[in-house]
């Protein structure tokens, strides 16, 4: 609910910095604003004076309302460079992703969710998926590579590792089972993370998931949780604390913290050279959400061969692939893909010949649209680069 957020919707000074333009040299700006003409209600500045209406009851929610705040990418961009700052931590006290969240969670309760997102969290109600998929193919996953349910180390594949992008769940199992992880899998016991469902505001949908994936790995034995996946990384390190409002038992990791790890120890090792150019994107729920920066590209560049670029806006700035947790992708495809191009020609700025990222979802955006326009780039999910290097 927004109420829980009173106190940070008071707390924007409505100094306007997160009204920066790109063109205007400055790296921290809202991909949004970008692409909707500067009006306010797209980007933080104006969300939270939306939030501060309602709150006041100025304004009501309505549908034309509801559809602004979808548009909302869930980013973080504007949260990085926001100059209401906590002085005791540092953290900005304004979180528009989440005081979005909550205004999405609020309008839900009013029946006003847009029908996309209905069925969207309908279809995840019901096969326990985002793509609708069969939970059957988590299993053959599990039977392909000897996969127990249960042990110490659980690999996580979350919906894209199995209904999209098979190649990066795949490299993920093999690297940690080359490097001795032995790693165990829920198969078809393992839900949806429920990342979508968290941040379009469906709490009932994110909490049912949560529960549920949290009781199985704690059947299982869980000590160690890995995923290749942003989304279900942040989601269950993160939001699954503030769900059942305890910490969790388990530590939960994302590949490239563990190989970050072994490269560290000296212990990861490769038999091939990729002499390529090589370019990384952020991943939102990665890198803002989940601060996770280093241990991606630590991993890049031990890769023999490989020059690793970096994009102008990279980092706490670096910009988001237009996804949004795959609403914004689903209600304003033309708006996402306005922002995934931009992603695009930065990459290609660099002169790479490799465009990786560590989220299937960014990569999947970013493949689509760098293709669509005929880039000159390859695209390839982190996991699946090392598993390639190591002859996996
Ligand atoms: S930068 Fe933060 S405090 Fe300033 S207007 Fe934007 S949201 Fe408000
Ligand atoms: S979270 Fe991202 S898309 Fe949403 S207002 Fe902030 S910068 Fe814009």
């Amino acid at each position: 609910m927004l109420e829980k957020y009173r106190y940070n919707v008071a707390r924007c000074a409505r100094c306007g910095i997160c009204r920066a333009k790109y063109s205007e040299k400055v790296h921290y700006v809202c991909p949004v604003r970008e692409h909707t003409g500067g009006f306010e209600h797209y980007f933080s500045r104006g969300r939270v004076a939306v939030a501060a209406g309602i709150l006041e009851g100025a304004i009501d929610y309505s549908p034309e309302l509801v559809d602004v705040l979808y548009t909302c990418l869930g980013c973080k961009s504007c949260v990085e460079q926001c100059g209401s700052v906590d002085m005791r931590n540092g953290k900005s006290l304004v979180d528009t992703a989440k005081i979005v969240r909550e205004m999405r969670e609020d309008a839900i309760a009013l029946g006003l969710e847009p029908k996309i997102m209905q069925e969207l969290h309908a279809t995840v109600s019901k096969t326990k998926n985002t793509f609708g998929g069969n939970l059957e193919e988590k299993n053959k996953l599990a039977k392909k590579f000897e996969l127990p349910e249960k042990g110490d180390t659980i690999f996580f594949s979350g919906c894209y590792g199995v209904y999209r992008d098979r190649k990066e769940a795949e490299a993920t199992i093999k690297i940690l089972k080359a490097t001795g992880a032995a790693p165990a899998y829920l198969a078809d016991k393992e839900w949806c993370c429920g990342v979508m469902e968290y941040w379009g505001g469906n709490t009932k949908v994110a909490r049912d998931m949560a529960l549920h994936n949290l009781e199985a790995l704690t059947t299982a034995g869980v000590k160690t949780l890995v995923t290749a996946c942003s989304g279900c990384l942040d989601t269950i390190k993160d939001i699954y604390p503030e769900i059942i409002e305890d910490k969790l038992p388990f530590k939960v990791i994302h590949i490239s913290e563990y190989l970050a790890d072994l490269v560290e120890k000296g212990e990861l090792k490769f038999t091939k050279e990729i002499n390529k150019t090589v370019t990384y994107h952020d991943p939102c729920h990665l890198g803002r959400h989940a601060r996770i920066f280093d241990a991606p590209r630590k991993v890049i560049e031990s890769i023999p061969g490989i020059t690793l670029k970096e994009m102008e806006r990279n980092r706490e700035a670096s910009g988001c692939c237009g996804s949004g947790i795959g609403a914004v992708r689903a209600l304003e495809p033309d708006l996402a893909l306005a922002i995934t191009n931009d992603r695009i020609k930065e990459a290609v700025a660099t002169g790479a010949e490799v465009l990786t990222s560590a989220c299937p979802m960014c990569v999947e955006q970013l493949t689509l649209a760098g293709r669509a326009s005929k880039a000159k780039l390859e695209y390839i999910n982190l996991p699946a680069l090392v598993a390639e290097a190591m002859g996996l």
